[in-house]
């Protein structure tokens, strides 16, 4: 490569020779060069503080900057911003360098004004933005951030672990210092939030950044409250859908695991919360965005009631080390499904009946004014079961297209609907004390082994009503559903207590 030299406010400096003109040849010409150019750090040159704290850890497109073009050039002529392709290829095959995406049919190609050129672009994560053959992916180089925090106690805290949840603290105090991976298998209802405190603060200490992300938008927004008033002052922040402000960097970050796609090596500790359910478990350029957002040498903590196989088998292979907590916080066990057979309830639904079994539980429960959830495995299934009971005003049900789904679960949380019919949408998350859960036609496909697991740590969470019920009505027992049951018997077993 040729160099230019090129004067700069502090003095001349070095530059690629075809771009030492303007950004814009930088930019037209992105697509066509197979390796740009890293103009080498200018140990002299004075950078904007604010440039540096937004882009510090991202990857970002030069339109989600909010600083003048010449600027940013100037930054990178002078070495702190790397400018990447956000596109590159084989020849044959193209990589999105933002999510990982490798799959041909999620790439399409435009007439791009900008290279004036057939330009090929990635769809996969075209919702945060086109990124093309000739976008460049912007981030920072050095120098690092120093997060320190000037307070000595940064945990604002005050509740009390329970055995086994102190023992996970502690093993995740430990392995912050170390680069390595652990799953921390909880059951639902073990309280798995408050054991990160400890460890999180040690980090924070230790000048470390730290991030939880997690699939479910859900999930950010309940722990959101929770992490604010636990570390009041170190500024968390919350990164979702809609709510992307990434007009500041926090040392501590709440995040979906999507818009991590704006992250690189930003994060020492690294959290995934519910790291087993959709899309993270299913999407490889999930996992890819998690990976891309962590320090090489950062520490993993994958956090979850329903481990995936894989997991499981790299658990069995001693390569990731595990920690049980098989225990609700509140002592007692978790309840055991029981399996009611229900006859053939597609058949009967189809005529607009349903089996008397289950009929009768349900008016049990409705005269009883006892909460329930009936868990049914698609939407066509709850509006046919809804339509037996519409006259009903204590029953409603919810699915994950419903635009009023909010309003629904929070009618159902305040007591003001007493049956909440819905699909697997509400599997997990969603904690409503003094329940019972039903889960209707629990043959189905739809319900693996996990789901019912996730459906039955719905019962019995709180210390008022630790022993909600739960049943699978089926027509037929599935492998998934005796799994479930088995899983959940292991936990009590574990845990040293009798299964009720
Ligand atoms: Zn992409
Ligand atoms: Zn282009």
């Amino acid at each position: 490569m040729r160099f230019a030299t090129i004067p700069s406010e502090t003095g001349t400096i070095l530059c690629p020779e075809p771009l030492a003109q303007s950004p814009n040849q930088l930019l037209q010409s992105i697509g066509n060069i197979s390796q740009l150019p890293h103009p080498p750090i200018n140990e002299s040159f004075r950078y904007t503080s604010q440039l540096h704290q937004f882009l510090l850890g991202k990857h970002l497109l030069l339109d989600e900057l909010p600083f003048p073009i010449g600027q940013i050039y100037e930054h990178y002529l002078n070495g702190l911003i790397i400018f990447e392709k956000g596109i590159t290829t084989n020849g044959r095959q193209f990589y999105c360098q933002r999510c990982g995406n490798d799959e041909l049919n999620l790439f399409a190609s435009f007439d791009c004004f900008r290279c004036k050129e057939q330009c090929v672009y990635c769809r996969n994560c075209i919702m945060m933005g086109r990124v093309s053959q000739c976008t460049p992916l912007l981030r920072w180089t050095r120098p690092e951030f120093s997060w320190k925090q000037k307070n000595n106690q940064i945990l604002k805290w005050e509740g009390k672990l329970s055995q086994l949840q102190a023992i996970a603290s502690q093993r995740i105090s430990e392995v912050i210092d170390l680069p390595q991976e652990l799953l921390i298998w909880a059951v639902c209802g073990a309280g798995k939030t408050e054991i990160l405190f400890e460890g999180i603060e040690k980090a924070l200490h230790q000048g470390k950044r730290v991030c939880l992300a997690t699939p479910r938008t859900d999930v950010v927004t309940e722990l959101r409250p929770r992490f604010e008033s636990a570390f009041p002052n170190v500024g968390v922040q919350a990164i979702y859908g809609g709510h992307s402000d990434l007009s500041h960097s926090s040392q501590l970050i709440l995040s979906t695991t999507h818009q991590l796609f704006r992250f690189k090596e930003a994060f020492d500790l690294m959290i995934v919360d519910e790291v087993d359910a959709f899309p993270y478990s299913y999407d490889r350029t999930l996992q890819f965005a998690v990976a891309k957002a962590s320090k090489t040498n950062r520490t993993m903590i994958y956090l979850t009631a329903t481990p995936s196989h894989s997991m499981l088998k790299r658990v069995k292979k001693t390569e990731l080390e595990v920690v049980h907590i098989s225990k609700r916080y509140h002592g007692y066990p978790l309840p055991v499904p029981e399996f009611v057979w229900c006859s053939n309830w597609m058949k009967f639904l189809k005529k607009g009946l349903m089996t008397k079994v289950v009929l009768d539980w349900i008016e049990d429960r409705l005269e009883r004014k006892r909460k329930t959830f009936v868990f049914v495995p698609t939407v066509q299934v709850a509006r046919q079961v809804y339509a037996l009971f519409e006259k009903s005003e204590s029953v409603d049900f919810v699915h994950a297209e419903d635009p009023n789904r909010n309003e629904k679960i929070q009618k159902f949380r305040k007591g003001e609907t007493m049956m909440l019919i819905t699909t697997t949408i509400l599997e997990r998350g969603v904690t409503v004390p003094e329940i019972d859960v039903g889960v209707f036609g629990a043959d189905h496909e739809n319900f693996s082994s996990n789901a019912l697991v996730q459906i039955a740590g719905r019962a019995g969470r709180s210390i008022e009503d630790p022993y909600g019920e739960v049943v699978y009505f089926h027509y037929g027992k599935t492998n998934a559903m005796v799994s479930a049951r088995d899983t959940i018997l292991e936990h009590n077993k574990r845990a040293g207590q009798p299964s009720l």
